[in-house]
């Protein structure tokens, strides 16, 4: 469901970070199995940003902390009844999975370093697609855990209730390029090489869309990325 990506960051001694679990409980159940099976040791789970579907629990994972950008906690309920109002959800008919308890700021090391067992991971904040919103930089890899952004199957999908959410989404795009990652991991879509493209591909998106004008962008074909972009061009464009 949603091309979606969960992502484990594993440390030498098998200590674990679980991203963003997600989406069916089966799915979820699943994750927890199989990082079991591995002989790793979760030491918390870490929610990319406050959207239900970043949101989710199994319990195999209920005990752990929850890390995330301090973000005020939003009611459970609100987030489940989001998540069974999903049309995407309904359509996959499997039963979701637990929304999870509140998520705390995370542990800090040093300024926006992660405090944990595993590897380093520097953590930025931006107010792109969410505010705030996450990212994971891997540094010893290469890698960049992107949340919601840099996406392969989906456009950008703007914060419309920002005062400013084009320029918020062009700025968070900025700090995810400064990473320079070799490998990206979007939360939806597909494990990639190619930083640049998606960043380029995002920013042609955004101008064509305050522009006006229409580009080529198969992104914003399947259902929920149609309706989000009809969203954006009544929301911001010309
Ligand atoms: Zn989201």
């Amino acid at each position: 469901m949603y091309t979606t990506t969960s992502t484990v960051v594993v440390g030498p001694d098998g200590a674990c970070l679980v991203v963003d679990p997600a989406v069916t409980a089966r799915e979820v159940d699943g994750l927890a199995a199989t990082i079991r099976a591995r002989g790793w040791t979760p030491v918390a789970v870490w929610s990319t940003h406050a959207h239900w579907d970043h949101l989710l629990d199994g319990p195999a994972l209920a005990h752990l902390p929850r890390w995330s950008a301090d973000v005020p906690a939003t009611d459970r309920e609100t987030l489940a009844a989001e998540r069974d109002a999903d049309p995407e959800l309904a359509r996959n008919g499997g039963p979701p999975a637990p929304i999870a308890a509140p998520a705390i700021a995370f542990p800090q090391r040093s300024a926006g370093v992660l405090d944990w067992p595993g590897p380093p991971v520097q953590v930025l904040v931006h107010a792109g697609h969410a505010r705030p919103h996450t990212a994971l930089v891997l540094p010893d890899s290469g890698v960049l855990v992107a949340g919601d952004m840099l996406s392969d199957v989906e456009i950008p999908l703007l914060d419309l209730s920002a005062d400013d959410p084009v320029e918020d989404y062009l700025r968070a795009l900025a700090l995810l390029e400064a990473t320079d990652a070799e490998l990206v991991v979007p939360g939806h879509g597909h494990v990639g090489g190619d930083l640049g493209r998606r960043l380029a591909a995002d920013r042609a998106y955004l101008s064509a869309l305050v522009a006006g004008v229409d580009i080529a962008d198969d992104r914003h074909t399947a259902p929920w990325t149609a309706a989000a972009h009809a969203a954006h061009q009544a929301a911001v464009g010309p």
